[in-house]
């Protein structure tokens, strides 16, 4: 199919975007010089401004480089959203080192397992989770261990320097580093690992501002250069946390309004009083604002766009959330390996809900078939969505056989199952490993899902695959209910017998208090069929 979403571009919105031959950090620089005094960050009631952003960042990079530190290298971020975060992330690419992003949630073995594979010598570390840490250190080459508390303490040791101990060791100006924005790593963005080994994309300077860029001429109309205010309760260490608060954020002179984590109360509180623009969101995020008693009593309405994106967002879930607050959900999709996103519905044309949207500039995608990834299917056909573009990463890190795999010609294989309409739509079915495949016939979780959010009763949903001796796998669903309401496991099997082909019905419901999620809030499929079985 020939580009055809591109007819629903207005004109003022380039088809193709140029990207310049600049470093990543190139984005600050230019928002301290229009956007100097302007608040470039807020945490806790406290503001910085861009310039006093641009002068930290100054004195992490001339410190790094005293220390005898080489372009190149690669520095572990280990701490919740907060200030330091966006200090260290510019002040490491201003250095011409490579940001590896670490959850702080990680235990002991996955900690170890991306310290040695991206070989970081230097971590900053949110102090609380030095002894995880120390357990293994042993067993990895890092040397220099920056920590960073919120009391204000300053601890020291041999190895470890507390984080503004260490800005004030700048001596001097940072030296200026030659780049080749589209060679140089600038993050080695490791994946969720839900599936497996976690791998670690490597995302060029190039990759970053072509996301920035991709992304800003897309939502162009819904943004006011120096006046937005993004709140951010996605993580900063995941790639849709980075991009809307780090890179889209910045470029765009935004205040960044900062949380730790989702905690509704909090979230709540904190849109009453910063009266936030946009809300980059996941669909978790959306159903517990959606269900709070009062949440329109908390003036949701300031925020003009809510993003989605990182899980399928409901159907029912979408269209109850604009009609309570008022604001606009507009659902989008992206991977780690493409830094991040790559679709999303317009905010200047028709919103098709079920569906992740257009691609954005610069984007092209198609649907091949599931089998050789050869064969390109027409519209209405469901295959694998493959994407090329700017935005798509260099490879995984030390893994070529890998990398061969997921990039075929500059196409990267996204593993997700899709279909495209006429119009150029993008419907995402379904991840191809989390396919369920009953008496022979293929069920989408996705479509089961869907049907369950319909139930008044239902909070959250998930239906996944387990064994069965006559049917191959047979679909059972986990539900979580919503508070104070009740449904039983032959009420909701009677609903989805209503409402979906036989073969897809649940045969075995198990109802929880609650569902396992990813640090961004994504519910944890492999977790729950693996507790299942
Ligand atoms: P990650 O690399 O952690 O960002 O995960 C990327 C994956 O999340 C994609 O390959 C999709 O399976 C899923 N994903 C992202 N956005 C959406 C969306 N809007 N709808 C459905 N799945 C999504």
């Amino acid at each position: 199919m020939d580009k055809v979403w591109l007819k629903h571009y207005p004109d003022y919105i380039r088809k193709e975007i140029s990207i310049p031959d600049e470093p990543i950090t190139e984005i600050l620089k230019k928002s301290i010089t229009h956007y100097g005094d302007n608040p470039a960050l807020y945490f806790y009631g406290n503001e910085m401004t861009y310039k006093r952003l641009g002068e930290l960042v100054d004195s992490f990079t001339a410190a790094l480089q005293q220390e005898a530190f080489e372009q190149g290298e690669r520095v572990a971020i280990m701490l919740p959203n907060c200030p330091q975060y966006v200090i260290s992330y510019y002040g490491i690419l201003q250095a011409g080192g490579i940001v590896t992003q670490l959850n702080p949630m990680l235990v002991e073995k996955e900690l170890e397992y991306i310290l040695n594979d991206s070989d970081a010598e230097t971590i900053i570390i949110y102090e609380h989770l030095l002894p995880v840490l120390r357990s293994i250190i042993e067993n990895t080459s890092v040397k220099r261990i920056i920590t960073v508390n919120f009391e204000g303490k300053d601890t020291r040791d041999s190895v470890a320097i507390e984080f503004n101990s260490f800005l004030k060791r700048a001596k001097q100006l940072p030296v200026e580093v030659a780049f080749n924005p589209s060679e140089d790593i600038a993050v080695l963005q490791y994946t969720g690992g839900t599936t497996g080994r976690s791998k670690g994309a490597m995302l060029t300077h190039r990759n970053l501002f072509a996301n920035v860029l991709q992304t800003y001429e897309y939502f162009r109309d819904t943004m006011e250069l120096g006046k937005e205010r993004t709140l951010t309760a996605i993580p900063l260490f995941h790639v849709y946390g980075m991009t809307s608060a780090m890179n889209l954020s910045i470029f765009i002179g935004a205040k960044s309004i900062l949380l730790p984590k989702f905690e509704i109360q909090e979230v709540l509180q904190t849109i009453k009083e910063t009266k936030p623009t946009s809300f980059p969101g996941v669909p978790t995020m959306y159903i517990a604002l959606i269900n709070h008693p009062d949440v329109e009593a908390y003036g949701l309405d300031s925020i003009r766009t809510c993003n989605s994106g990182s899980a399928p967002m409901p159907v029912e879930l979408l269209k109850k959330f604009q009609e309570k607050t008022g604001a606009k959900i507009l659902e989008g999709y992206g991977l780690t390996e493409t830094s991040p996103t790559t679709h999303c519905n317009p905010s200047f044309g028709n919103r098709k809900p079920g569906s992740v949207g257009i691609g954005v500039p610069s984007t092209d995608y198609k649907i091949v078939d599931l089998e050789e990834g050869s064969k390109e299917l027409p519209p209405g056909e469901i295959g694998e969505v493959i994407i090329k573009g700017p935005q798509v990463m260099k490879g995984y890190w030390n893994m070529p056989e890998e990398t061969e795999n997921a990039l075929r010609d500059g196409w990267l294989y996204t593993g997700d199952i899709a279909y495209m309409d006429e119009e150029g739509y993008l419907f995402i079915v379904d991840r191809k490993k989390d396919l369920i495949i009953a008496s022979g016939y293929n069920v989408y979780p996705r479509d089961v899902e869907e049907v369950i959010y319909q139930h008044p009763a239902v909070q959250e949903a998930v239906a996944i695959g387990v064994p069965d001796s006559y049917r191959g796998e047979t679909v059972k669903a986990v539900i979580v209910l919503k508070d104070g309401m009740k449904c039983d496991e032959e009420e909701l099997i009677a609903f989805c017998k209503k409402n979906l082909s036989a073969y897809k019905v649940p045969r075995i419901i198990e109802f929880r208090k609650e569902l396992p999620k990813t640090a961004v809030g994504k519910i944890l499929r492999r977790q729950i069929r693996e507790e299942t079985v």
